[in-house]
């Protein structure tokens, strides 16, 4: 037996490793594919040497650097399940993550190393070893000691290589456990259906503790034998001047509005670009509308989750509608349920998103209460996404089940609502969300964030009266500078909950 998910990277392995760039950094700095065998092989033994078994948590708290991801790999090669973490959690936050995960190794931050310390003796840590920035550390130096030579721990297609947390807006994070095969299958059918090859050249702006960065991007390149021009955060000038000798880039919806603001974005500097690809929150119509007037290109919009890497996409060919998130990939079956009779929808009928395939994990850590009560007897995973399936087949979110809206016994789905605000002049976007009302349980609210000349409350609620049914119709209209977001770019519309819980008392 191979280590099933490395042998993705073996497979298409350029004659010389040495001749092919895998990483480059805007400092210059270059690692080839000779370099990614030899540091991964280096990471795996100095962790064999740490004492990790097979099957062990290396959890890593990281700033973004090429070693991380020869960390990864080489926990991958050793047989290891890596397990990265947001690098803005807290000490009490790692403290649960360390325990829950029981972790062996534990990879952080020079800076915090002396604090954490503490942290993860009492979660049974057995080495704390640190990483910075710069990719150095204790866990570099580790490395840099290993003995040459190492051969891969054989991995079968169910064996886990992962554990992501989920990032728990409501109660503790869970953590979803990704298996070989979840992110090798997940990796290729994006290969195709995206039509990668070892020409491509990626921008990759993303956070590496996430499924985007981590997976979807990196693993994408590493099953063609690509390139990755890696930037540690979204710098929307440096993205601009790296495009002439790029081909694709994959980012969060941030990205897009941020790259706008940017007067040099144009044809020409978007030119040798073939593939701009948008998720991990939703991309505002409006943005892929002015992204094609600025650009000519179609941002190609796709839906995943961290239990299930990549879902569904728009297509390559064909086209890419604005509002949805394309099709199921070809391996994966999705349906649309009634929450409440679990009856399978027809088209364009709102209901619970449920998809099964390769691609979808193996249960949450340590939660099989948890798990069961999220997979369907059939192995249906009910993602707590709503949404439908239009005619065509697209599939299109109205939001996270939790953010449905119950309104003196109506639904509302928020998407709708946020969708007839976000068309009228002036607004910037919304968010529509439910708040405590005597009356109604919840009264529909919406927070707006206006531009210039924009339309007070009064206003926007005249334009939006005979546009929508009566009970969909925002109670008030307040109004913010910006909506609050996690690091993926997703409105936190749980902050907004809180902070305006009480708007309807007496
Ligand atoms: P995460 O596990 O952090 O990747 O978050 C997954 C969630 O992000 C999904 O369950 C969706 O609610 C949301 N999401 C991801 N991609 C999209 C998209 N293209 N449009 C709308 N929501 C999305």
């Amino acid at each position: 037996m191979t280590n099933h998910l490395f042998s993705l990277v073996r497979r298409t392995l350029p004659a010389d490793p040495a001749s092919r760039v895998f990483i480059e950094t805007p400092e210059g700095r270059r690692y080839s594919y000779a370099d990614l065998l030899e540091r991964s092989a280096a990471y795996a033994a100095a962790l064999k040497a740490l004492g990790v078994r097979t099957g062990d948590r290396v959890a890593a708290q990281v700033d973004k650097s090429a070693e991380v991801i020869f960390l990864y790999l080489g926990a991958v090669r050793a047989g290891a399940v890596f397990l990265p973490l947001n690098t803005a959690y807290t000490g009490p936050e790692i403290a649960y993550f360390l325990s829950d995960a029981e972790a062996a190794v534990f990879v952080c931050d020079p800076v915090r190393a002396a604090a954490l310390k503490p942290v993860a003796e009492t979660a049974g840590v057995r080495a704390l070893l640190t990483l910075d920035a710069s990719g150095r550390g204790t866990m570099a130096d580790a490395a840099d000691r290993a003995p040459p030579g190492f051969a891969d721990v054989a991995r079968g297609p169910d064996d886990l290589a992962a554990i992501l947390y989920t990032s728990g807006t409501t109660g503790r994070s869970k953590g979803a456990m990704l298996s070989h095969d979840n992110l090798a299958s997940n990796a290729l059918t994006l290969v195709d259906y995206w039509r990668f090859t070892a020409d491509d050249v990626l921008i990759h702006a993303l956070p590496v503790f996430h499924t985007h960065g981590l997976f979807v991007a990196t693993n994408i390149v590493l099953a063609t034998g690509g390139t990755m021009l890696f930037l540690p955060k979204l710098d929307a000038k440096l993205i601009l001047s790296l495009m002439p000798r790029a081909t694709a880039m994959m980012g969060v919806p941030t990205f897009y509005t941020r790259l706008l603001k940017e007067p040099g974005l144009t044809r020409e500097a978007t030119a040798h670009m073939r593939l701009f690809v948008s998720g991990s929150a939703p991309l505002l119509a409006e943005t892929h509308r002015e992204w094609s007037a600025r650009t000519g290109h179609a941002i190609l919009e796709r839906y995943g989750m961290t239990e299930t890497n990549m879902n569904t996409s728009n297509p390559y060919e064909g086209e890419r509608i604005a509002g949805t998130v394309g099709f199921p990939l070809p391996d994966v079956a999705l349906r649309v349920v009634d929450p409440e009779t679990g009856a399978v929808l027809g088209a364009d009928e709102v209901g619970m998103i449920e998809v099964k395939g390769p691609n979808v994990f193996k249960g949450y850590w340590r939660m099989p209460e948890k798990t069961a009560a999220e997979f369907k007897a059939d192995g249906f995973f009910v993602t707590g996404d709503l949404g439908k399936v239009d005619a065509r087949g697209y599939v299109h979110i109205v939001g996270r089940g939790k953010d449905l809206i119950i309104s003196g016994g109506f639904n509302v789905y928020p998407k709708e609502i946020e969708t007839e605000i976000d068309a009228l002049p002036g607004v910037v976007e919304s968010a529509v969300i439910g708040l405590p009302h005597a009356d109604f349980g919840e009264g529909v609210t919406a927070v707006v964030v206006a531009g210039k000349d924009a339309p007070d409350e009064a206003a926007i609620l005249g334009r939006l009266e005979g546009r929508l049914a009566r009970y969909k119709l925002p109670k008030r209209i307040l109004f913010a500078d910006d909506l609050p977001r996690n690091a993926m770019g997703k409105v936190q519309k749980n902050v907004l909950r809180e902070r305006f819980a009480h708007l309807y008392d007496a």
